[in-house]
């Protein structure tokens, strides 16, 4: 049973979606101004992971993330490129997408665009108006929050206190205070707009969620993320806007993963300390030391990111990696050890209860290396047989579609002037020079390299 933190119910509670079986799942997705940095991919990783965990868990999960192409930051930034806003974007998208890639995170079903959904957005803030949630001011349209007493229950703002500062024309927001917030921005010298019903401007930026999501999966859905900087008043506005337009409940749960800081700050742009994923990839950093680092942090914790905490991510998985590698090149006696087996069931089953509790990853990667640590032991005293070693596999190549960082069958390759001193070492032992044969195992073994002598030939292993 699937268990998670739901912050508009400030619990934890058991998973159930409204359609069994389907998961409709709405993430937040970028703001293609500038490259993501790895702080955003904090929020995505989480994403994939919670995606990832569902399906583990049998179901079908639809899932859109928007791309915020059109609000304060990307018109700024055309116009300091002299480029149309679109020309501007794509390249941020074009990144997001390989940056996705390389973390190994799955995409999304939908992908919609701001731009793409005016005519949504414009349905959306009509119903508004003529509901009495919205007015018009010089132009521009914004949402009367008195006219909506539930606003403040995601972010537990107590509506008592709630004083309405006025208004805001930005999507630049202080967290402190309380504003109408605006839906639809007057048409401005030198800014991009659109000719609507509702006189000539472009949309602010949270109607683009409620537009969006409500088109591709439904005016109540189930799972809505992003990070906990995202719950005022981003989130809060979503859900006063969309369920003032619809009359229903806009999403039964709401989870937000907490921040990655550096120096005890969290990692933003605008702070300027950040490191985007091809930083991080220019400083020859692993992409999957990357993933596992963002994901093996629990993700209602901060996570304090430093590049030792990058290298032990590394040693942690090549820790795996070389298992799993050994493994596959060792060999294994015929049969199946009842011991074994018991670890496995025992290991599956805690990693199955790390994660159905909120996501708790690190029990599952405990229970994980725990197995690897048994496993070795036993395969130090030869009680590991080829059965198991299938078995084995075959339950990590099951976890890795939740994980999405081990590699299976990876063809190692030795450099050709290794390969050239086994070549040499190989000859001297059928000139039975038996010494020069032993100079080279010891200089390989330094390197890393263990070398097999067996009927069919030498084989070799690499150790580090
Ligand atoms: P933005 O492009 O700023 O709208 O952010 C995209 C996503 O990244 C949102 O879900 C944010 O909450 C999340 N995010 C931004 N900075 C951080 C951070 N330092 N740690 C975790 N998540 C973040
Ligand atoms: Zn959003």
């Amino acid at each position: 049973m699937l268990r998670f933190y739901n912050t508009l119910k400030g619990e934890i509670e058991t998973f159930k979606p409204i359609e069994p079986g389907v998961v409709k799942l709405y993430t937040c997705g970028p703001t293609v101004y500038d490259y993501a940095h790895i702080g955003n991919f904090r929020a995505y990783i989480f994403e994939d992971l919670l995606k990832r965990t569902l399906k583990y868990f049998g179901y079908r999960v639809i899932h859109v993330m928007n791309i915020t192409d059109v609000d304060d930051k990307t018109i700024a930034g055309s116009k300091r490129e002299y480029k149309s806003l679109n020309e501007f974007t794509e390249k941020y998208i074009k990144a997001f997408f390989e940056d996705i890639k390389t973390l190994n995170i799955e995409k999304a079903d939908y992908y919609p665009r701001a731009t793409e959904h005016i005519d949504e957005m414009v349905k959306i803030i009509k119903g508004l108006l003529e509901k009495g949630h919205a007015y018009e001011k010089d132009g521009s349209i914004y949402f009367k929050i008195s006219s909506f007493p539930n606003y403040g229950r995601l972010s537990k703002i107590k509506i008592e206190d709630l004083k309405s500062t006025g208004r805001v024309d930005t999507d630049e927001y202080t967290k402190e205070n309380i504003h109408d917030f605006v839906l639809w921005k007057a048409k401005k010298e030198g800014e991009p707009f659109w000719e609507t019903e509702l006189g000539p401007g472009r949309p602010g930026w949270h109607i683009e969620c409620s537009a969006m999501s409500m088109k591709y999966l439904g005016e109540t859905f189930d799972i809505h993320c992003g990070g906990v900087d995202n719950i005022f008043p981003h989130h809060e506005n979503e859900i006063a806007q969309s369920e003032a337009y619809t009359g229903k409940k806009f999403v039964n749960y709401w989870l937000h993963c907490h921040h990655l800081i550096v120096n005890g700050e969290k990692m933003s742009k605008s702070k300027g300390n950040f490191y985007t994923l091809r930083d991080l990839l220019a400083k020859n950093y692993n992409p999957k030391a990357i993933r596992f680092l963002l994901m093996s942090t629990h993700y209602r914790k901060v996570l304090d990111f430093t590049f030792e905490g990058l290298k032990q991510a590394n040693s942690a998985i090549q820790r795996i990696q070389n298992f799993i590698y050994e493994l596959e090149n060792e060999d294994f006696h015929e049969g199946e050890s009842k011991e074994v087996k018991e670890i496995l069931i025992e290991t599956s089953k805690q990693f199955d209860e790390g994660l159905e509790d909120d996501l708790n990853i690190s029990v599952s990667l405990t229970a994980l290396f725990s197995m690897i640590k048994k496993i070795n032991i036993l395969r130090n005293k030869k009680k590991v047989f080829k059965k198991d070693v299938e078995n084995i596999l075959k339950w990590l190549k099951k976890i890795n579609t939740v994980l999405g960082f081990l590699e299976f069958e990876v063809k190692k390759e030795l450099p050709p002037d290794i390969l050239a001193k086994i070549k040499e070492r190989e000859k001297a032992r059928r000139e039975k020079n038996y010494a020069l044969a032993d100079k080279i195992r010891e200089e390989l073994f330094k390197k890393g390299i263990i070398l097999e002598d067996t009927k069919e030939g030498t084989r070799w292993k690499i150790i580090k």
